[in-house]
């Protein structure tokens, strides 16, 4: 499932080719998405210009000229393709000769600028919705969501209070979306392996009695930016180099620290310990019992 690295990466690629840009023509093939595309779907779209890409967690948010957004998540498996004249970009997981997937191409978009980007998901459990920019903060799929990790709101104060008295593991609370948005199983492993802390460890051990952060918690937020950062510049570099054909990690997948490596060394300078794996709230998690405390 993609990340929010992931995410932010197919999002830096889209927005040259969709910024500026009108939708001309918008095909859909299949609108059984993970829900079922609104019955003026098209005509929403049909004629708007973007006039600008962002993100939001793991949404993409495509700010309409009518004022309207459209929101695109994409799901377990859901990649975009953009085909110009000169051959076509892969943006995402699930690379293949367009040939071979152009059954799984549910929305295709033509836009203004002769660039076409289709929408391709073999498990459907992506999305889009269309919602008016004004009613985007009450948008249900949004309302409650933590703050960016990336963005200056996310620091030790918020999150040591977000943890304060949380009786849960560190692990469950930072997957927790309402805490912070947008972290998912892998990033979250990532983060605790550099930040030296064990994902078992109670929430609440990042915050003073008051609420108040302590070097923990520094180094958690530390740990959760550099990761993402440093994902997201591996996630831009195979992107330029048009090398996203194999999953949408890019080359980041071959500098986890733990993340699915049980059994194998530490990459902590200096630890000597084995990567073990263990399951918290149904999921793997991957950590040295030997660094991380
Ligand atoms: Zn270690």
């Amino acid at each position: 499932m993609p990340e929010l690295p992931e995410v932010e990466t197919v999002r830096r690629g889209l927005q040259p080719v969709l910024e500026g840009a009108r939708f001309a023509k918008v095909d859909v093939h299949r609108g059984d998405l993970r829900w079922p595309l609104a019955k003026d779907f098209v005509k929403r779209l049909h004629g708007k210009t973007v006039t600008g890409l962002g993100r939001r967690a793991k949404y993409l948010l495509a700010d309409l000229s009518s004022g309207d957004v459209l929101m695109m998540h994409l799901g377990m498996s859901g990649s975009f393709h953009v085909f110009e004249n000169h051959g076509a970009a892969s943006l995402g997981r699930y690379y293949h000769e367009r040939a071979q997937h152009v059954t799984h191409d549910h929305v295709v978009f033509h836009m203004s600028s002769g660039a076409i980007v289709t929408f391709n998901d073999p498990r459907r459990f992506g999305s889009m919705k269309i919602v008016s920019r004004q009613n985007l903060d009450a948008e249900p799929l949004l309302r409650g969501l933590g703050p960016e990790p990336l963005g200056n709101a996310f620091d030790a104060a918020m999150l040591a209070n977000a943890c304060r008295g949380k009786k849960t593991s560190l692990k469950a609370a930072l997957l927790d979306q309402r805490v912070v948005a947008g972290l998912g199983n892998i990033y979250v492993c990532e983060a605790l392996h550099r930040a030296l802390l064990s994902p078992k460890r109670l929430a609440s051990t990042i915050a003073t009695r008051s609420g108040a952060p302590n070097d923990r918690a520094e180094r958690l937020v530390d740990a959760i930016k550099r990761v993402l950062a440093d994902a997201i510049k591996d996630g831009g570099s195979s992107l330029r180099d048009h090398k996203l054909t194999d999953g949408g990690l890019g080359m980041f997948q071959h500098h986890f620290r733990v993340y699915d490596r049980e059994g194998q060394p530490c990459r902590t300078p200096g630890c000597g310990g084995t990567v073990k794996r263990l399951v918290q709230n149904g999921r793997s998690t991957f950590y040295c019992p030997t660094c991380q405390k």
